[in-house]
């Protein structure tokens, strides 16, 4: 497994969402450096932890997979998964 939150010691301090606007931030840039980058949120109905299924993609609003409650993205914060791109390969998930 080669993912992980951000990667380092960035991880271990962020067990918890961030403002959406910091995340935007981070990951465009690690998108730019070519890894992929899924959202995550916290689902303020039931807290199960979400994961968006569309890399690269954010959204202001996420469907819980376990209530179906809508939780406001943008309010609440969140967080992202990085799949880290090795240089000499695209396919290494
Ligand atoms: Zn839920």
């Amino acid at each position: 497994m080669t993912d992980r939150l951000l990667g380092g010691q960035a991880a271990d301090r962020l067990p918890n969402d961030i403002p959406v606007q910091e995340c935007l931030k981070i990951a465009d840039k690690l998108i730019r450096e070519g890894h992929q980058v899924y959202q995550k949120f916290t689902c303020s109905k039931c807290q199960s932890r979400q994961t968006i299924d569309m890399p690269d993609t954010f959204y202001a609003k996420g469907r819980c997979e376990e209530c179906s409650h809508i939780t406001d993205i943008e309010k609440k914060g969140c967080g992202f998964l990085v799949i880290m791109r090795m240089k000499h390969g695209s396919d290494t998930v």
